[in-house]
């Protein structure tokens, strides 16, 4: 039976770690990292995120600053407000949160973004220096999963690392961070998608297999090898009449069957998920003490 891959305690932990330090960059009359984030009209699910994200910042001692827009904004009107957020010097980094209104460029927004201040990491520039393993803000999903196979000192060199699902958020960074010459990293990487034939045939072969396609419990034990590592980053809602909600989130691997099979494995919920809010601290963090420029 696998080992637990603990987002949740992780993610604790990481958050701990940050509240600690910056507590003493207090004391000493440091800067307090200042995160701001931009949420434009009003879709439930973004705003439970953004809330999230804010009551995280207050948690561990960072400033924040929410900057609320209706959903009329123009894309104009929050070009603007992306240019004087890039040069409010009192704030480190800021997110834009996605998706937006349809009337506005997700990707015209994205590009206005200063990279110094990228903390979601969706800045061309961004993508480009974790291409060419230069310091950069890593996303936060991916950058998730990267601490957890550190903090869980999972081995990666050398392996078959199959990843499933290539979108610009998960599947496609993590097959080249998987595939970089570091840790994690070092892997032979396959990178599966929907026009993949035989996809069994790969994920047969996986060492770690990492999936990202976001269909509930895709990948059974017959997909996979004895001692594989895996990470579920699926989430999809369903109902169901055996939760007091009346909805349950199923991860895209049949989790008791798989498990059964690996070596460690993530759990949906408590695997990547919580991870997200931690990565984006973590990133904050690293504006504010100026590591990557
Ligand atoms: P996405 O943008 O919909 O991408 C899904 C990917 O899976 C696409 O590349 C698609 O291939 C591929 N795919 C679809 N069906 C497939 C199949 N039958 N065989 C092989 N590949 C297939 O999804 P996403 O944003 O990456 O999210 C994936 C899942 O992760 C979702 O459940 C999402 O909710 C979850 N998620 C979780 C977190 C977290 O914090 N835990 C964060 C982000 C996302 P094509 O490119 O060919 O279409």
């Amino acid at each position: 039976m696998a080992e637990l891959i603990d987002g949740k305690k992780i993610s604790t932990l990481i958050q701990e770690e940050i509240r600690v330090e910056v507590s003493a960059i207090k004391n000493n009359g440091g800067k307090i990292p200042h995160l701001a984030a931009v949420l434009v009209g009003n879709d439930g699910a973004s705003e439970t995120y953004v809330g999230a994200k804010v009551k995280a910042c207050e948690n561990i001692g960072f400033k924040s600053t929410l900057v609320r827009l209706a959903e009329s904004t123009t894309e104009q009107e929050l070009l603007m407000i992306v240019e004087g957020l890039n040069k409010d010097a009192d704030i480190d980094g800021y997110i834009v949160q996605l998706p937006l209104p349809k009337h506005i460029n997700d990707q015209k927004i994205i590009e206005a973004i200063d990279p110094k201040k990228d903390v979601d990491g969706f800045h061309p520039q961004s993508v480009g220096r974790m291409a060419l393993n230069l310091p950069t803000y890593l996303p936060a999903t991916p950058f998730g999963i990267v601490q957890l196979l550190e903090r869980y000192k999972i081995e990666t060199a050398g392996k078959h690392c199959v990843v499933i699902g290539r979108s610009h958020i998960v599947g496609s960074p993590m097959s080249i961070l998987m595939a970089r010459n570091a840790y994690p990293g070092n892997c032979t990487v396959t990178l599966c998608h929907s026009r993949t034939p035989n996809l069994k045939e790969h994920t047969l072969k996986a060492d770690i297999l990492i999936v990202a396609l976001g269909k509930p419990e895709f990948v059974t034990a017959d997909m996979v090898k004895d001692g594989v590592v895996v990470v579920d980053v699926g989430i999809t809602r369903m109902t169901s009449d055996k939760t007091k909600s009346g909805f349950k989130l199923f991860g895209d691997v049949k989790f008791d069957e798989v498990a059964a099979k690996a070596s460690f494995i993530t759990p949906v919920p408590g695997g990547v998920g919580p991870m997200t809010i931690a990565s984006l601290l973590m990133n904050t963090l690293k504006a504010s003490k100026k590591e990557v420029y």
